[in-house]
């Protein structure tokens, strides 16, 4: 049988179903659900993604076999309508639309109300007796069609229709008389003659072809392939199209046209939630053009459509399971449901509504625990402004999206990238976003928009990436040309900070001070949930009491990991540590040591006392030394200064010593330099007076079990030689304070060679941390400190010319040298290995070292502390490499508490269909036995 690339929906019967949304898109694979659940939907037909890779590997080509089935599902849609496409009389109009596995808002492509023509147009104004209506929809084809198909952006057309607007003297479009819309109509026409030397396409099947090659092509638009990059979305999916019969929002005061949420995408609460406007299409309500109205109106408004709307959105969630964002249309009175999907919501309502849901017995535990994506956790842990701050409110618009953000006002996407990447929190001030805004919204805290509504592109996209939005608040007047916006008299300049309220709606003026939340309600709930399914320990990253606290109170079960240098930081230590580490002789340093002594000593008792009951895998000094000395260039310079001011004595040679032991100690690689375990060989006063502030801070009332790893281990005999010391002066205070404390020694594995030897350094070390940060920056020899200038390269590959390095054309042609090519190199690197652990290399390092440390001790405690730990990717691979647990910062606890759980459920429902296939292959087989 021939491949099939087309699939029909309508009248109460799909060829598609929920399930086959690879194939046919979210929208196409919910609209032919829909359509089987007897549900009103617009007939019409899916193209599927399928023809869309066809498309790009026949070089932006439809096959004719495709063309054919399309020409086909059309005549069968002119039956079902009673319509016929291009007709004077009785015209079918259909929308375009893409749809791709996954939502990707906005990011391409729709024409609506295809199939107009200066003739078509006539017969649509004579069968609505609406001539006013059909010109509305004629100059919203023209202007979609030009923007989406034959380039000419729609500002060009929004320019003509404005400028109408103004000369009547008229605010709204639907203020527009017949007369307006057929001048406005004349005008767009002559503008795309003007523009492309030739007339506006007429006919209407040339107009679909046209269409759907465009609605391909946007599958690789910048802003789709930036989206999909950042939600990491594979490239090679392909967008489906949708076909469909056009129904009308814009025939009068009878027709409408909304959306909404089954429940509050914002905060969780099962209530109404969504908009809509009379009189429209679906492009106003998203454009906020016109401020729509809350769903509440509806029952005013149209009663009976009202509650055909709550009636079939209430069984839509139920049949789905989820909270569903639906579209609908009502055409004179008769209500069309156009999409439905699961809702994007923000990590609180993700939350709320996965708890809420096991209580409602929709869904079960695991099913839940799933429905949190792990990343998204992020938000929750969002600041929101001190309660006990006074502040000015300077304007209100609506929660767009939770949290608080402090920024500088900028008024561009490009001038907030800018400003961020030079460390300035910036907050977007835009009178709407549009989908090229993304990477400045991506770059700024929080986004601040003077129209649009909750279901806005600003708020819909905002609410997803987990920033700070306030949309719609026509309060401010912007002014993009002088970069300022005004508001109750008062004028904002670019680079002035204002602090948003995301959750009230509120802009306030200058900097507030801004809170973590506590994590109460659901979330402590769901997290419960998750502790009793993940097998995985969790531990934090902690150096300071304070860090471990806010890592017990995220539910840290342990620290894996105290950088001891970092408790040296602070102003009043960090002289003293540069002395001893400058320090010629072993009596000098000592002296430094003692001073380093109570004061580290205090750190662990406080460490112990966050962590009663828990270990505290404690470090011990890993300086990459230049963190730690003075420049040695500074220290010429000076050193000339005041040579040539004749300057005190004295202090010339004080800092002409200094600079020899600077030069004595300068390295030309000190991340390959004298750090790790290689310091306490050398000078093993400091692992001693290290081990013994161990020990002595355990003196207090708390349980303590301390692991204290030896860093940068690469030999078996760095191990021996720096365990003998930490076990003989671990005993030492043990007898002296006549304590006992069941202590563990071990290493991190950071090092190819300590991976590769692990079996060996195994026979001394009790336990094993991976540290991914050195052994990702080892294993591919990239520098840690300056890698992200090449890395960011290596992952823009594809976008370039193999040849000359110039930026691909949509047609993979390249603008500088001319070259043309079949397909796209594949990017060298497509993620960043010092965020999600590279699993084919240092993940095979890590494995070895697992199999061969467990070879020599079986139960060698192992664990992570690179920055990896709190990475969802990191923590299932950890998990299914027989990890005893992970280490993260403690904001990343939650994430990797869930990701641990997560990655349990999916096992074991992987096991559960194994079994089930094994019991039905022998069920299978016992039957043919017979
Ligand atoms: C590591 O290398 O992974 C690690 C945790 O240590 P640091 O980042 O301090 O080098
Ligand atoms: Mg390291």
């Amino acid at each position: 049988m021939a491949n099939k690339y087309v699939y029909f929906f309508g009248a109460g019967k799909a060829e598609g179903r929920a399930e086959m949304k690879d194939l046919l898109g979210g929208k196409g694979a919910n609209l032919a659900e829909m359509t089987n659940l007897k549900i009103p939907v617009p007939p019409g037909f899916t193209i599927t993604t399928e023809a869309c890779n066809i498309f790009y590997r026949n070089r932006g080509r439809v096959p004719k076999g495709i063309t054919d089935e399309v020409g086909k599902n059309l005549r069968r849609l002119e039956k079902l309508s009673r319509k016929k496409f291009g007709d004077r009389n009785n015209p079918l109009l259909v929308s375009v639309r893409s749809g791709s596995r996954f939502s990707m808002p906005g990011m391409m492509d729709t024409v609506l109300n295809l199939g107009l023509n200066d003739n078509t147009v006539k017969g649509l104004a004579k069968k609505s007796e609406n001539e006013r209506f059909a010109f509305d929809c004629y100059r919203r084809f023209i202007t979609m069609f030009s923007d989406v198909v034959l380039g000419i952006p729609k500002e060009y057309f929004e320019e003509i229709l404005e400028k109408r607007k103004s000369e009547k003297d008229i605010d709204l479009d639907t203020d527009l008389d017949t007369d307006d819309l057929l001048f406005i109509v004349k005008k767009f026409k002559d503008l795309v003659k003007k523009r492309l030397k030739k007339p506006f396409p007429q006919a209407p099947d040339r107009q679909l072809k046209m269409a759907i090659d465009a609605v391909f092509r946007s599958w690789n638009n910048p802003r789709a392939k930036y989206y999909r990059k950042s939600h990491s979305i594979p490239d090679n999916l392909g967008t489906a199209v949708n076909i469909q019969l056009m129904v009308f929002g814009n025939m009068g005061n009878d027709s409408a046209t909304g959306v909404g949420f089954t429940r509050n995408p914002s905060t969780g609460a099962k209530e109404l939630y969504g908009e809509y406007l009379l009189n429209a299409q679906g492009e106003d309500v998203v454009a906020g053009i016109r401020t729509p109205k809350g769903l509440k109106e509806l029952k005013k408004d149209m009663p009976s459509v009202f509650k055909e709307l709550i009636d079939i959105t209430k069984r839509l969630e139920k049949h789905y399971r989820d909270v569903q964002d639906y579209e609908f249309t009502v055409e004179n009175d008769h209500l069309y449901m156009l999409q439905t999907r699961s809702g994007k919501r923000t990590a609180t309502s993700a939350v709320k509504i996965a708890v809420d849901m096991v209580k409602e017995k929709l869904i079960s535990k695991e099913a839940a625990i799933l429905r949190v994506e792990p990343a998204q956790i992020d938000q929750l842990l969002h600041p929101i402004i001190d309660p006990n701050a006074s502040y000015t409110v300077i304007a209100k618009g609506l929660p767009a999206s939770p949290g608080a953000a402090t920024g500088m006002v900028v008024f561009n996407a490009d001038r907030a990238v800018e400003l961020s990447t030079e460390g300035k929190p910036v907050i977007l001030v835009r009178k709407e976003t549009s989908p090229d805004d993304i990477h400045g919204m991506d770059a700024a805290k929080g986004i601040l928009t003077a129209k649009g509504g909750m279901t806005s592109h600003a708020a819909v996209v905002a609410r997803q990436m987990g920033k700070t939005c306030v949309a719609g608040c026509d309060d401010i007047e912007i002014d993009e040309m002088t970069n300022r916006f005004s508001v109750q008299g008062k004028t904002i300049m670019e680079g002035d900070f204002i602090t948003l309220n995301g959750s009230m709606g509120e802009v306030i003026l200058g900097e507030v001070p801004l809170m973590t939340p506590e994590l109460t309600g659901a979330f402590g709930v769901l997290m419960k949930w998750a502790d009793s399914f993940r097998k995985i320990g969790v531990r934090a990253n902690a150096d300071v009491p304070r860090d471990a606290q806010v890592a017990r109170d995220f539910g840290a079960e342990g620290i894996g990991l105290c950088r001891t240098e970092h408790m040296f930081f602070a102003e009043d230590r960090v002289n003293i540590m540069q002395k001893m580490i400058l320090a010629k002789t072993v009596e000098d340093r000592k002296k430094y040591l003692d001073m380093l002594l109570p004061m580290q000593k205090k750190d662990f008792v406080g460490l112990f006392k966050a962590m009663d009951g828990y270990p505290v895998t404690i470090r011990l000094l890993d300086p990459p030394l230049h963190e730690f000395l003075p420049k040695m260039e500074d220290l010429m310079v000076e050193v000339t200064k005041l040579e040539l001011l004749h300057a005190d004595k004295g202090l010339l040679s004080e800092k002409k010593s200094l600079l020899a032991r600077v030069e004595e100690l300068h390295e030309f690689n000190p991340m390959l330099g004298l750090r790790g375990c290689r310091v306490g060989i050398l000078y093993p006063e400091i692992t001693r007076m290290q081990v013994r502030a161990i020990m002595e801070a355990a003196k207090k009332k708390v349980k303590i079990y301390p692991e204290i790893m030896i860093p940068l281990v690469s030999m078996k005999e760095e191990m021996q030689a720096q365990k003998e010391i930490v076990v003989q002066v671990a005993e030492e205070v043990q007898r002296k304070f006549k304590t006992k404390v069941k202590y563990l020694v071990g290493t991190m594995i950071e090092l190819p060679r300590a991976a590769i030897c692990a079996d060996k350094i195994a026979e001394e070390a009790e336990f094993f941390s991976f540290g991914t940060n050195d052994l990702t920056q080892t294993a591919y020899g990239f520098s840690r400190d300056d890698a992200g200038k090449f890395i960011m390269e290596y992952m823009n590959t594809a976008e370039k010319c193999v040849g000359c390095g110039g930026i691909l054309e949509k047609d993979l042609s390249c603008p500088d040298c001319k070259r043309v090519y079949e397909q796209r190199a594949d990017n060298i690197l497509n993620f960043d290995p010092f965020q999600t652990l590279d699993q084919a290399g240092v993940g095979d390092l890590i494995k070895i070292g697992v199999e061969r440390g467990r070879g020599t001790r079986k139960d060698l405690k192992i664990g992570i502390c690179g920055e990896h730990g709190g990475d969802p990717a990191s923590v299932e691979f950890c998990h299914l490499s027989g990890f005893d647990y992970v280490s993260c910062s403690p904001y990343r606890i939650p994430i990797a508490r869930l990701s641990a759980a997560q990655v349990v459920i999916k096992e074991n429902m992987r096991n559960r269909a194994s079994r089930k296939a094994a019991g039905a292959k022998g069920k299978k087989r016992r039957k043919s036995a017979r």
